[in-house]
């Protein structure tokens, strides 16, 4: 029997800055995104028409839905409908990504998802043709086929290669349970409630960074408008980057709506120093390490 395995990495925010809600209730955005060395993987095997099975081990088994509403399967019925495929698909996922980590963990599977049925039907779609319907999935599903490090705009979901050089290292703090993507922006807003938002733009500062490669530039240039409002509602992860602070991180923020807290470090001895006693502090649930940029889907097998 085929079998199609597909690799996809999580995302992270450097740079992330929201404008105000547009009139479809979507905020603009203007980010940076990188694609780190933490991976899903989906395999995809035959199964009859219609039918579009899901099953899943790992990070967040008891919280991801197993039926249409995993983005895995949407992607998979999407690419179906839209090439007349009269197949079904059985998908099954591995999870390294946190859930509802602000990591990108579904429109990561949802990545993969696209890139495993086209193979496993031999549709032979072009790059293009699985972005389009990666934007109709979710706004961080175009950034997770095509990874590296890119500039997303819109809603995130149209991405534009950007000049960036080096490779960082980077450790995670995962903290318990998730926070949901659209709290967040609703905290967003009710925080700006009685503000002018201007429009989203990319921080010169952070771009510079990255053109030069250099870490130590990068650091303090990390910058997320969604911080504010996700230590709203978790205020206990302020001490969370208190402590990477202390301990020398580069730089320090929320990944995309959190609550996941991310450090820049300075290399291999720093990551350990920064993990050890991230792990001893009680404040998080796990730590991982992770290095980017790393290209976007990837077929293995
Ligand atoms: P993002 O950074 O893209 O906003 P996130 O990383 O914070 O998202 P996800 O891990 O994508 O969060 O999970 C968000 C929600 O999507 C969760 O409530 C989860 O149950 C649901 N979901 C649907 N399909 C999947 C999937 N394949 N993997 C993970 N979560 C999924």
């Amino acid at each position: 029997m085929t079998t199609v395995t597909v690799r996809t990495p999580a995302k992270i925010n450097l740079g992330l800055s929201v404008g105000p809600p547009r009139a479809d209730g979507y905020h603009p955005v203007a980010t940076v995104y990188q694609a780190i060395s933490l991976y899903d993987e989906v395999k995809a095997r035959p199964a009859p028409e219609g039918v579009f099975t899901i099953s899943l081990t790992g990070e967040g088994r008891d919280v991801v839905p197993l039926d249409d509403a995993n983005l895995a399967v949407q992607a998979a019925m999407l690419l179906a409908k839209t090439f007349e495929v009269p197949d079904g698909a059985a998908l099954s996922v591995h999870k390294t990504i946190a859930v509802a980590g602000g990591l990108a963990g579904g429109s990561t599977n949802a990545a993969a998802a696209l890139v495993a049925c086209d193979a496993l039907w031999g549709l032979g779609a072009s790059r293009d043709e699985l972005a389009g319907l990666a934007a109709q999935l979710g706004s961080d599903v175009p950034f997770c086929l095509t990874g590296g490090t890119a500039l997303g705009s819109g809603r995130g979901e149209t991405v534009s290669r950007v000049l960036a050089r080096g490779s960082y290292e980077w450790v995670l703090a995962y903290a318990e349970g998730g926070l949901e993507t659209t709290d967040v922006y609703a905290e967003l807003d009710r925080l700006r409630e009685d503000f002018v938002v201007e429009p989203p733009e990319v921080s010169e500062e952070l771009m510079s960074a990255l053109r030069a490669g250099d870490a130590y530039a990068l650091g303090p240039a990390l910058y997320n408008d969604l911080q504010d409002a996700a230590l709203r509602l978790r205020p206990a992860l302020a001490r969370t980057l208190a402590l990477g602070e202390e301990y020398g991180a580069l730089g320090f923020l929320i990944a995309g709506s959190g609550p996941t807290c991310l450090f820049l470090v300075a290399g291999e001895d720093h990551a350990v120093d920064l993990a050890v006693a991230l792990s001893g502090s009680g404040l998080c649930r796990s730590i991982q390490r992770a290095s980017g940029p790393v290209p976007g889907a990837r077929l293995i097998t």
